[in-house]
């Protein structure tokens, strides 16, 4: 196993955009860590049994991870419990308005490694406009923490396509973090999932959006700053400085092994065949099924090897380094273009894909339109 992802789902408030799964005054946010814990056991027990395995990076993400204490506790326990690597990388994600001097020191002092705080912008009235509950001075007091801790591996989470965001806004945000002492940034666009609060104002007419063509105009100069800047673009939304790519999101789009704890935590494992499940999104449910000792798994599914070949080029090309031909036909005994031989001939054809160096990878024009070019090789 590669990874380790832990879900931590409380936030102070509920941003006006999100659907995760995080709640508020949750009676359930003591005990947590411990229930975290015990699921940590569980499969410690389960693997002890079936095999031995080795993990490269923890990722504590949320939700807020930042809001509760004892993560250093639940660190300790699954260095204890499993296999992590020396120099495994750990992460955790924290809202700037939920950390103090004291956490970040704790956290660093317990082996995390890369932290990634989420400002969204650097535009005060935008944060209000989407139900973010800190500001930019928030946002910088807590980086100055981060960096007097000893963090040196940072990541910012930005976000695009906001009410009221004009191309000046959203390159004032980038210009601003591209200057930080920071070794990875996020960009995302903004997704009106149904039944948010945002989603509900749009439908009745309260805000406008940039449109589509602005939104990709966005990302296109975001790129153009972010170069200059010295981060490079690996991943569709990803960008960071040599060297400081995200170990545990690239298991994700390596579709490598990993484990997800928590509440609504997903893992994709190798028992026999390939295998992924779901925990439970009812957090009542999983405190109850932790403590009587049963995984919390929801659902389970064998992924045939079709599918698991689909999922490997999906998530590949993604990486602005696409899918490696040789690691491919490694896992699969086929290579890629045995087993999409016409669809992806026509789209190398096309100029959306490419072969170079070992690797298939999207043309600059095929990675904008990269869901469509996807959907060909299905
Ligand atoms: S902080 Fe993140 S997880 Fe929490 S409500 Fe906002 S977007 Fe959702």
């Amino acid at each position: 196993m590669r990874g380790l992802y832990i879900h931590i789902p409380f936030c102070r408030k509920k941003c006006a955009y999100c659907d995760f799964v995080s709640f508020e005054n949750s009676p359930h946010m003591d005990s947590y860590i411990d229930a975290v814990g015990k699921e940590l056991e569980l499969y410690a027990e389960l693997f002890g049994r079936e095999a031995p395995f080795e993990i490269s990076s923890i990722y504590i993400g949320g939700g807020t991870p930042s809001l509760i204490d004892g993560i250093d506790r639940l660190l300790d326990k699954a260095m204890k419990l499993y296999n992590v690597r020396s120099n495994a990388e750990i992460s955790i994600e924290c809202n700037p308005e939920s950390v103090t001097r004291k956490k970040l020191k704790s956290y660093h002092l317990c082996g995390i490694n890369r932290l990634s705080i989420g400002l969204q912008s650097a535009d005060d009235r935008l944060l209000c406009g989407i139900g973010r509950i800190h500001n930019r001075a928030q946002f910088e007091t807590a980086l100055n923490f981060a960096l007097a801790a000893g963090f040196s591996n940072i990541n910012v989470d930005i976000m695009y396509g906001l009410p009221g965001q004009d191309m000046d806004a959203f390159l004032d945000t980038v210009r601003y973090i591209s200057a930080l002492p920071i070794k990875h940034i996020s960009a995302y666009s903004l997704i009106l999932e149904e039944n948010t609060p945002l989603w509900r104002d749009y439908k009745a007419g309260k805000l406008t959006l940039p449109d589509e063509d602005i939104t990709a105009n966005m990302q296109d100069e975001a790129i153009k700053v972010l170069n200059s800047a010295g981060f490079s673009r690996y991943e569709v939304s990803n960008f960071s400085k040599p060297g400081f790519e995200c170990v545990h999101n690239l298991t994700y789009w390596h579709n490598l092994e990993y484990l997800g704890v928590g509440v609504a935590a997903h893992s994709a494992l190798k028992k026999g065949g390939w295998l992924r499940s779901c925990n439970t999104t009812n957090i009542d449910d999983y405190m109850s099924l932790i403590k009587k000792g049963i995984r919390p798994i929801i659902e389970e599914s064998a992924i045939e090897k079709n599918e698991e070949m689909f999922e490997c080029m999906m998530l590949g090309l993604r990486l602005v380094c696409g899918v490696d031909i040789k690691e491919f036909t490694k896992r699969f005994a086929i290579s890629p273009m045995e087993a999409y031989g016409f669809k992806l001939a026509t789209l190398i054809e096309k100029k959306l894909l490419t072969i170079d160096h070992g690797h298939i990878y999207a043309t600059s024009r095929g990675f904008d339109i990269l869901n469509s070019v996807i959907c060909e090789l299905l």
